[in-house]
């Protein structure tokens, strides 16, 4: 086997990191990135446009460079680089992001769209957990406008929403209907910038003159009133021109905290499926077909083998797999059950590893950074920075710790868990439209990321 390539390292280094970061962060920042070259010691990272170079590089790069280092043994200096996918793609290109960064990235959004090409209806596994989520999909991609309207598809992690979901997008954009993919807070980041820069009437266009609107994990606009309601507006408009719409979500709409009555309703209103986690029999063949995707020769038992150990999500498994042959291929061995289940052994999932803070670190060390004590988060006081603080260290909490909302509410001065709520997804949404919150909060992850285990 030859060196690993720039590729093999950055696809190896996502296996990892893929585990350290929550599922936004991920699909938001390094879902799209690709490794472009490496020296002994440079390693150049391709990402999709400057935006997402600034934020890597703000709050990413010392997990960049330890899990680079992790790998390959040796220290070296990251780099980002804005790099365009096939240019001749999507017919879109994107501008040179050097004197506005942040408005480029509302106009690439804007364009964009991207749908991903491996994620067809050739390439979904279909099995007894999924069989009517995919009947439905292949259904409306054949007939937009008609049956199913609208389609929420919900299933919890990485059970193949969002697979499904560009199936739709290639299936109908393949017969030259218009159709758009979005996740929710792509939706969301469109719809803030379109107020800040006066841009409604193209945010308008872009999402009612289609045929076909796909969104992508709509519980991400819960608690967020001006997107529901744009979004409600625009389900609407497409609703009465029977367009068709299709939704994934991790709960029910029914279920989801702060999405108002009348949307969720409406959302119940046309066809609801639901995926559950597959059994070991489709695991398997998902795993083949992914091992024979990437080429990479995996004997029927290591296939096993990873499917009987991973079991509840198609991502960590996908993820396992990645790790074998990447592991494979850096120390020139065949994949071999010893190395299977060392890479298995090694490879936590990623819930149980992405949920380990201890809130009370949370709590000290976001007190700490605004110079303020933990008595201070808990007090009665309003005062704008301590109020900042305590909203700052409830989004953290729930983010980065399995607490209760209650929990969360016990630790910042018995406060309810609707507060808490409330703290969260004020935070959410101004990580949306703040630069210095955001580096606020990459600041604060980055020392809780170099805090020692807390002894218990
Ligand atoms: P979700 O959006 O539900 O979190 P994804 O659609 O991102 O999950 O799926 C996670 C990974 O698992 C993707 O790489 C996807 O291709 C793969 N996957 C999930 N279900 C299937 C399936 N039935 N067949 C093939 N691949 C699947
Ligand atoms: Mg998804």
């Amino acid at each position: 086997m030859s060196a690993p390539t720039a590729r093999d390292i950055w696809t190896s280094a996502l296996g990892s990191l893929q585990l350290e970061v929550t599922r936004n962060n991920y699909d938001t920042w390094l879902k799209s990135s690709l490794g472009l070259e490496a020296t002994e010691d440079t390693f150049v990272i391709g990402v999709p446009n400057a935006f997402v170079a600034e934020c890597l590089g703000k709050r990413m790069s010392p997990l960049i460079t330890k899990t680079l280092k992790g790998l390959l043994d040796r220290d070296v200096s990251v780099s980002y680089k804005v790099y365009q996918e096939g240019a001749a793609g999507n017919g879109h290109r994107h501008e040179n992001g050097a004197a506005a960064p942040i408005r480029t990235t509302t106009r690439a959004r804007v364009a964009d769209g991207h749908l991903n090409p491996r994620y067809t209806f050739e390439t979904f596994v279909v099995g007894k957990s999924n069989q009517f989520a995919a009947a439905a999909a292949v259904a409306v991609a054949d007939n937009p406008g008609q049956d199913h309207n609208p389609l929420v598809i919900h299933a919890g992690v990485g059970l193949g929403k969002t697979h499904l979901l560009h199936s739709i997008g290639h299936a109908v954009n393949a017969r030259g209907l218009r159709c758009l993919y979005a996740s929710a807070e792509q939706f969301t980041n469109d719809f803030v910038s379109a107020l800040r820069d006066g841009g409604l009437e193209e945010f308008r266009n872009k999402y009612r003159d289609i045929d076909l609107l796909l969104i992508d994990d709509i519980q991400f606009i819960a608690g967020k009133e001006h997107s529901r309601e744009s979004f409600f507006h625009t389900f609407n408009d497409l609703h009465t021109a029977s367009k068709h719409i299709v939704i994934t979500s991790d709960t029910r709409p029914k279920s989801i905290p702060l999405l108002e009555e009348r949307l969720s309703s409406r959302l119940e209103s046309g066809l609801r499926v639901d995926i559950t986690p597959p059994n070991l029999e489709t695991r398997m063949a998902i795993l083949g077909n992914k091992a024979d995707q990437a080429n990479a020769h995996v004997d029927r038992e290591i296939i096993e083998f990873i499917s009987r150990k991973i079991a509840h999500n198609v991502r960590d498994l996908e993820a396992a797999l990645n790790r074998i042959m990447a592991m494979a291929s850096m120390t020139n061995q065949p994949i071999t059950m010893d190395l299977a289940t060392q890479a298995v052994t090694d490879a936590p999932s990623s819930t149980s590893r992405l949920r380990r803070r201890n809130p009370l670190d949370v709590i000290d060390t976001v007190a700490a950074y605004f110079g303020l004590s933990a008595e201070d988060l808990a007090a009665k006081t309003r005062r704008a920075n301590i109020t900042l603080a305590r909203q700052v260290a409830a989004y953290l909490m729930r983010e980065e710790t399995s607490r209760s909302l209650a929990d969360i509410g016990s630790y910042l001065g018995d406060r309810g868990h609707s507060t808490i709520l409330r703290a969260h997804d004020k935070i959410v949404y101004e990580l949306n439209v703040s630069t210095q919150l955001r580096r606020h909060v990459a600041e604060i992850r980055d020392t809780l990321e170099r805090l020692p285990p807390r002894r218990t």
